[in-house]
């Protein structure tokens, strides 16, 4: 969680690195990634493998039995799938994994020189990167070292008597918060920076796991209280269940009636609500909200943007919001100051004392590591397995100090040329979504013009950013993993406080360049692909050009598609948020939305057809795929106009772009990680991410001749066409 919030703290809604808030962080407002990360698994030895074969897809995996048309995933995908069952450390497995553990690989090997070197040749920040590693793989010195590291720490919160003081170390960083602020890019001004007073407060994933009343769902909460006493007995609680009820109470009423529906929660007109301290403070109720912010460093913030604000009359009607959409809308925060303001003080302390213990479970004596695991790894992924420790020692110190490792990665395994044919894919891509403006008919010339103002103002950033952080005055304490993580968590606040009153810093980047991912950032409008990515399954120099169209491409065009999604479309060329569409062309935008909502809602894979995809909840994604595979195909006929594409192994360039598309999202997960995401992840499960996009393009039909009578056929008239 804390490499999360490191990795997206540029661009993140709060600055407090706690798992409170590592939700809301992953989640950004305006950040859409590719990918969900969080996932927590990884294998102990032996990696499942995937040939690329000669040109990117090896055909050999084709599952010839069954027709394309009646299962588009399972045709390229399942023969891999059955014969490689997920091995215990994994909740999920796939093509993407497996280049993220190819990263982790990676960087061990970097990580090994430095172990083999002499200590006395190592430089200051091979000594950090070094040392923040062996610290954490080093689980006889944790054991032996106890509470004692953390107990500075507890004292500092059990001291505590009042509110008031609570509220000074929420201020603080590296403790949980329930609620916290930091400095962001003000949306509608997106040339300054703006601070933000946002909450979190959940110790489980989402509301809905609090309000789950199925025999699993309360067998979940079952589970999660029995870790919460496990953790305050921990920390002397002498009824440590009583008190682990309190909190579990607090955490409840803070998801019935606080927190808003995830999927409501998307909505951008919601949840820009612009205060003034004074307005902040009036809703503060208890809580010393003018202090807080002064303690925090924000009190001269030009304002202050708050998240989830109940909508006023004016604004329900405004934005026609209807009574099942406002039953999912909680009392956002000025509830959870409220709730704060009744919760006793004694509640709130335990309440940070199991967070901070949950938190730093990794860096806690291995009790509390396999208790965190219990939970969150095998409860609610079905994970039989923890992680390797070395994984994680990477993690923990891509987490601390990324970018200076992401320098040595670069150097060592991005080469340029890659750089240069990722230039010219994202340049085609955007020829590709200019004719596509010019043709649609769905949407009128005042809102091209926009639209065209808006493509011309893309940001593309491919590899790594060419000022990699250095970290500047973080100290690393060998032998001290909770020392270490404070240390990050007060110099991450130290460098996201500062930036208020300070221009937008356009080369500042929220994720690592050895990560596998990218993403979308609607407020600098950028598109961003870490160098780690750019690998197959996604893109080789040496891959077929329609394989690189149909996966590294397709990821392009997702990318890009955000900025036009349901909620990225809310932001103009210069990244603001603002209407810049017409009524009717936003009507008809809205319409082909809501035609994908329905496809993907009946998407039902789990409880014989009951529990289904939420396609409110996915649809700026699937927005995203499918735009943006439309968009590729687009810029693959454009890149091999006039060019002689021939047929390799059976499979003409059509077929190939298709299915490398498939390929991407090869994957496999368990069934409580499927139930998990299906709930929290705004991305849609990989089979959809193939199957739902596939039958929305006629090209796919003429591909693998797809006819009525296959299961996936869709009539020409229900199929969306965005680009
Ligand atoms: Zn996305």
């Amino acid at each position: 969680m804390i490499q999360k919030t490191a990795a997206l703290l540029g661009a993140s809604l709060l600055a407090l690195a706690t798992p409170a808030f590592a939700d809301d962080v992953a989640h950004d407002d305006h950040v859409d990634t590719l990918l969900a990360d969080g996932e927590a698994a990884a294998p102990a030895s032996a990696l499942p493998t995937i040939s690329f074969g000669t040109w990117g897809f090896d055909p050999a995996y084709l599952a010839t039995d069954i027709k394309p048309g009646d299962d588009f995933n399972a045709y390229a995908n399942k023969r891999w799938i059955d014969a490689n069952p997920l091995p215990p450390e994994f909740s999920r497995i796939g093509a993407f994994v497996l280049l993220g553990e190819k990263s982790t690989a990676d960087v061990k090997a970097l990580m090994d020189e430095l172990v083999a070197k002499d200590p006395a040749s190592l430089s200051g920040d091979e000594r950090r990167i070094l040392d923040t590693y062996r610290t954490f793989l080093d689980t006889a010195a944790i054991e032996a070292a106890g509470l004692a590291p953390a107990q500075p720490f507890l004292d500092t919160i059990k001291r505590a008597t009042t509110l008031n003081q609570l509220a000074m170390l929420w201020a603080a960083p590296g403790y949980a918060s329930p609620i916290g602020g930091g400095v962001s890019i003000d949306a509608k001004q997106p040339d300054r920076h703006i601070a933000t007073v946002g909450f979190g407060g959940l110790g489980m994933p989402d509301r809905d796991y609090y309000l789950d009343t199925t025999e699993k769902g309360r067998a979940i909460q079952a589970k999660y209280k029995a870790y919460l006493a496990f953790l305050l007995g921990e920390a002397g609680y002498a009824d440590a269940a009583a008190m682990a009820e309190k909190v579990y109470a607090f955490e409840d009423a803070n998801a019935r009636t606080v927190q808003w529906d995830r999927a409501v929660r998307r909505n951008r007109d919601l949840t820009y609500n612009l205060l003034t301290a004074d307005e902040l403070a009036a809703i503060g109720g208890k809580v010393p909200v003018k202090a807080m912010i002064a303690a925090i460093g924000i009190e001269n913030s030009p304002g202050f943007v708050v998240g989830q604000m109940p909508p006023t009359k004016e604004e329900i009607d405004a934005l026609k919001l209807d009574s099942a959409t406002l039953a999912k809308i909680g009392t956002g925060l000025p509830g959870m100051f409220a709730l704060i303001g009744e919760t006793p003080v004694e509640v709130l302390k335990a309440w940070m004392i199991k967070e901070f213990l949950s938190g730093n479970a990794a860096v806690l004596p291995a009790r509390f590591d396999a208790a965190s695991f219990e939970f969150y790894g095998k409860t609610l992924r079905g994970t039989p397995e923890q992680r390797p420790r070395w994984k994680r020692a990477i993690g923990e110190a891509e987490g601390l100090l990324g970018e200076l490792i992401g320098k040595e990665y670069v150097a060592r395994y991005f080469p340029p040329e890659n750089k240069a044919a990722m230039d010219e894919l994202v340049a085609t891509l955007r020829v590709s979504l200019g004719q596509s403006i010019d043709e649609i008919t769905w949407m009128g010339e005042e809102t091209k013009a926009q639209a065209r103002a808006k493509l011309a103002s893309f940001d593309p950033k491919i590899g790594y950013r060419p000022n990699l952080e250095t970290y500047e005055g973080l100290a690393i304490t060998a032998g001290n993993p909770i020392a270490n993580r404070m240390a990050a968590a007060r110099w991450g606040q130290a460098d996201n406080i500062a930036k208020l009153g300070q221009p937008i810093d356009r080369t500042e980047w929220g994720m690592l360049p050895q990560t596998v991912n990218a993403y979308y950032n609607s407020v600098k409008n950028e598109i961003v692909f870490p160098a780690g990515i750019l690998q197959r399954p996604f893109f080789a120099l040496s891959n077929d050009i329609a394989v690189n169209y149909g996966a590294i491409g397709g990821v392009i065009g997702h990318e890009i598609g955000h900025g036009f999604d349901d909620q990225g479309s809310k932001s103009d060329a210069s990244g603001a948020l603002r209407n810049w569409w017409t009524d009717a062309d936003r009507k008809a935008f809205d319409d082909l939305g809501n035609r994908l909502v329905a496809q993907y809602n009946s998407f039902c894979p789990l409880d014989e057809g009951k529990t289904c995809v939420n396609g409110r909840l996915t649809l700026g994604e699937n927005i995203g795929d499918v735009g943006g595979l439309s968009m590729a195909y687009r810029a693959y006929k454009i890149a091999t106009k006039g060019k002689d594409v021939p047929v390799i192994d059976g499979l003409n360039g059509d077929q190939r772009f298709f299915l490398a598309w498939a390929q991407v999202w090869r994957s496999t997960q368990r069934e409580e990680n499927y139930r998990n995401r299906l709930r929290t992840d705004s991305h849609s499960p990989e089979e959809y991410r193939v199957n739902g996009v596939v039958r929305n393009l006629d090209e796919w039909y003429e591909a693998f001749g797809v006819k009525p009578g296959d299961a996936m056929y869709l009539p020409p008239e229900q199929r969306v066409r965005i680009w």
